[in-house]
């Protein structure tokens, strides 16, 4: 196959691959994955933001369950020091039992704030749960439009996966340098590379072309460029034009 064919048949099949993955991209279910997709993730920084609550209330559970540790244990030593018979001075063990005294209402306050804190941490761990069955909800619900998707797309994917292997076998066999030329033109021409003089007019910017430079492009190489929108064209011998 000569060069002019296979490129003209390279840039049918990039047409082709464009229209194709632009229905694919246009299915109401790719639409629909998206809808849903943006959705998992706002209730994922939900989730998010619910463990972060969760652990923070967590924390001063645990730090108020430490105080009241500590506070048990100067209660402990205020009561054996009472116990250990060495106190005998009335007033010292007035003195400790008017400690205590505080002690037990501190210790009494800590409990009070730490049932309410444990309280919050219930709701909290609550409302973590929630938001995590939303999101495997939302995850189940992404499935089931992906195989959809799948079912209702599998045709335009095969049809897809057919011409991307034939564009990969015609890449191949073309010149590389010629290759690289018309995926440049390509990257930067809107996807079209390549265009074909027919008659007077490049195919591809439509642009009638002026004889002498018609002339002076059938005197080339069957590839040239087009003078007006300086893509590759490939050159159509009149006579078969
Ligand atoms: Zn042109």
């Amino acid at each position: 196959m000569e060069q002019s064919d296979l490129i003209t048949e390279l840039q049918d099949l990039d047409i082709e691959l464009m229209r194709a993955r632009k229905r694919l991209d246009e299915m109401p279910e790719k639409a629909a994955i998206l809808t849903m997709r943006r959705r998992i993730a706002e209730i994922e920084a939900l989730l998010s933001r619910a463990r972060q609550a969760h652990d923070a209330v967590d924390a001063r559970v645990r730090r108020l369950e430490d105080e009241t540790t500590l506070l048990e244990q100067k209660m402990d030593a205020e009561q054996a020091k009472l116990m250990s018979g060495e106190v005998t001075n009335p007033k010292e063990v007035a003195n400790i039992s008017r400690e205590l005294d505080g002690l037990r209402r501190q210790k009494e306050k800590l409990e009070g704030d730490t049932l309410a804190e444990m309280e919050k941490r219930e709701k909290a761990a609550e409302q973590a749960g929630k938001v995590e069955a939303a999101v495997e909800e939302g995850r189940r619900r992404d499935g089931v439009l992906v195989k959809d998707f799948q079912d209702k797309g599998g045709g335009l994917t095969a049809e897809i996966a057919r011409l991307e292997a034939r564009r990969a076998a015609v890449a191949a066999s073309l010149e590389p340098d010629l290759l690289g030329q018309y995926e440049r033109l390509r990257g930067s021409k809107h996807g079209i590379g390549l265009g074909v003089l027919h008659d007077t007019t490049c195919t591809a910017c439509r642009v009638e072309l002026p004889s002498n430079e018609i002339e002076a492009l059938r005197g080339g190489p069957p590839i040239g460029v087009c003078p007006a929108c300086h893509r590759l064209i490939v050159v159509t011998p009149k006579e078969t034009a």
